[in-house]
C-alpha cells in the first residue's frame, strides 16, 4: 500500500465540503491514517510551497492558504498517490468543471488559486509531505 497527503484547503473548509469530500476519500476505498485541522502560518506555507516562491502568484497563494484553518490528512491504498491525484483534477477548478466534471476541484474550487484541496504529486513529495506536517514527536 502507498500513502499521500490530501489536504482541504480554505475554501474548502468554508464551503463545508469537507463531509462530502470525506465521503468520496472512504468510498474510493482509501483509508485516513492520519488527520488535523490546523490554521497554518505564512512561514509554514511559504516553506510547504517553497518551490513556488518566485512565482508571480505565490503572495496571493500564501493569502489565501494562511485565510482559515485546512484539514491536512494521511491517506493510505495501493496507487494512493496518483488515484487521489486523478481524483482532485486539474490545478484549474475552471477547467476542471470543463474537462474532468466529477473530480473533486470540479465539485467545490473555484479558479486556478482557489481550489479547495491539495494533493502529492509523487511518493517522494507524499514522503516529505508527510513528514512536513505529521513530523513524530521524538523524545530528544
Ligand atoms: P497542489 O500542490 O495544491 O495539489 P497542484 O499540484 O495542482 O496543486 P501546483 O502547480 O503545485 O498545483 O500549485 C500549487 C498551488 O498554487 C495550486 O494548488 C494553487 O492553489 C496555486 N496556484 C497554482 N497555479 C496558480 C496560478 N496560475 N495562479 C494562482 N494560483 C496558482
Amino acid at each position: 500500500k502507498e500513502k499521500t497527503l490530501a489536504m482541504i484547503k480554505p475554501d474548502g473548509l468554508f464551503g463545508s465540503y469537507t463531509n462530502a469530500i470525506k465521503e468520496i476519500i472512504l468510498d474510493s476505498g482509501f483509508s485516513i491514517c492520519k488527520e488535523m485541522t490546523i490554521h497554518l502560518d505564512e512561514d509554514t506555507v511559504k516553506s510547504f510551497y517553497a518551490v513556488h516562491s518566485s512565482k508571480s502568484f505565490f503572495p496571493s497563494l500564501v493569502n489565501y492558504m494562511t485565510s482559515g484553518p485546512v484539514l491536512i490528512m494521511v491517506l493510505e491504498k495501493v496507487n494512493a498517490v496518483a488515484d487521489w491525484r486523478a481524483m482532485i483534477g486539474p490545478t484549474d477548478a475552471r477547467k476542471a468543471k470543463v474537462t474532468h466534471p466529477n473530480s473533486i476541484r470540479a465539485m467545490c474550487g473555484l479558479d486556478s488559486q482557489t481550489n479547495c484541496v491539495h494533493g502529492s504529486d509523487s511518493s517522494e513529495s507524499a514522503a516529505r509531505e508527510i513528514s512536513f506536517f505529521f513530523k513524530e514527536a521524538s523524545s530528544a
